[in-house]
């Protein structure tokens, strides 16, 4: 019997959050059920809750950074039992047989992943609900482990801020002898400057908050930029190997791009609307890349928790009831987060 569940929805564009009531489907073979403890709340969150990058569909429940405990497993299920901490991403499923798929890159499928929220399951009717909920049921393959004894609320983040800036440090192989930037202190980037120091790289903190600075390099940055004055920015010309972008609003790629090193890239993780054009020369000069990473697949997930876990690194939060979260979306447009809201689900 599929369950009726309590969750939080936004029923059209900027409209706020309000209590509404969803559906979760019967545990399937192969399904796992969590009862949802503790989500994040991604800046991607209020982009499509506010329909800022078109597309999305109503009423929308949103949240992809999900932790909980297994309440009931289907027969088929290996890797989880009840009573076990589990974790829910950006994914809930995909076509698994296209080349992306087969490479462990369900994020980049080429049919198009089932999204955790604003989409709908690979049968492209029944649409998908997010984290801001009492509880999932989520196919095995797209559900993590969660080491016993970490803590739920601050691994929450991970799910998406974790894996979002794990994934691209790791493909431009970010480590020791590594000049790492990182762009913008929120959610993302306070992750990003975590797992950056811990792989080795020396980071430097690009950020608009002076009040940041003391916070910057106790996460781990070595160097902090305050970019409100552009003659910062000028002093670290051709200084970078890689730079993480994860600024949530339009801003200027070109003054970025200078601060990169021949051969020196650019992640964007940040996805602004809309941004002002990048200049050819930008590039030119220094054959430097401006490439783009979203999120991550399952298995680089899964790796990216399990180092976590070892290195004991999670994401510095703010807990706050569901009651809270419409203020929470105006204080991070303020970018008044340290670093990420995390909403306790026994509030619901
Ligand atoms: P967040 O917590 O709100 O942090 C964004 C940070 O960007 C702010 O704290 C601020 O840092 C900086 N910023 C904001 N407005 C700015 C402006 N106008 N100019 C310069 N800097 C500005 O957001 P988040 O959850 O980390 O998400 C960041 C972005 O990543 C969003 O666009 C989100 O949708 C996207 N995202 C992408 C993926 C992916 O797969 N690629 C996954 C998750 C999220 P300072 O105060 O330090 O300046
Ligand atoms: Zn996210
Ligand atoms: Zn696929």
């Amino acid at each position: 019997m599929p369950t009726t569940v309590h969750a939080w929805a936004a029923h059209a564009a900027g409209s706020p959050l309000v209590p509404h009531q969803i559906t979760r489907r019967d545990v399937g073979e192969r399904d796992v059920a969590i009862e949802i403890t503790h989500c994040g709340v991604c800046h991607s969150d209020i982009h499509q809750a506010r329909d800022e990058w078109g597309g999305s569909s109503f009423p929308m429940v949103p949240g992809h950074e999900i932790v909980g405990r297994v309440t009931q497993v289907g027969r088929a299920v290996k890797r989880f039992a009840p009573g076990d901490l589990a974790g829910v991403g950006c994914l809930v499923d995909s076509c698994r047989t296209c080349a992306s798929c087969r490479r462990n890159l369900e994020q980049y499928c080429e049919k198009g992943a089932a999204q955790t929220y604003n989409g709908t399951e690979m049968d492209r009717k029944t649409p998908t609900y997010g984290g801001y909920s009492r509880a999932i049921v989520v196919d095995e393959a797209f559900t993590l482990r969660i080491r016993k004894g970490v803590d739920p609320a601050a691994a929450a983040p991970l799910l998406c801020a974790g894996i979002t800036t794990w994934s691209p440090l790791r493909h431009w192989k970010a480590g020791k002898g590594t000049r790492v930037g990182v762009v913008g202190l929120g959610g993302l980037g306070h992750m990003a400057v975590k797992l950056a120091a811990a792989l080795g790289a020396e980071v430097t903190m690009f950020s608009t908050s002076p009040a940041k600075e003391a916070d910057a390099r106790r996460l781990g940055a070595h160097g902090f930029v305050l970019t409100r004055d552009p003659a910062n920015l000028g002093k670290l010309a051709g200084r970078l190997d890689l730079i993480i972008n994860t600024i949530s609003a339009p801003h200027d790629y070109n003054a970025y791009l200078a601060t990169l090193a021949v051969d020196g890239v650019m992640v964007l993780v940040g996805a602004p609307p809309s941004s002002p054009p990048v200049k050819a020369f930008s590039l030119i000069g220094g054959r430097k890349t401006l490439a783009g990473s979203m999120i991550g697949g399952l298995a680089e997930t899964q790796e990216m928790l399990d180092f976590c876990a070892e290195r004991g690194i999670t994401s510095d939060v703010e807990i706050i009831p569901i009651a809270k979260i419409n203020d929470a979306y105006e204080r991070m447009l303020r970018n008044d987060v340290k670093y990420r809201f995390v909403i306790d689900l026994a509030t619901l």
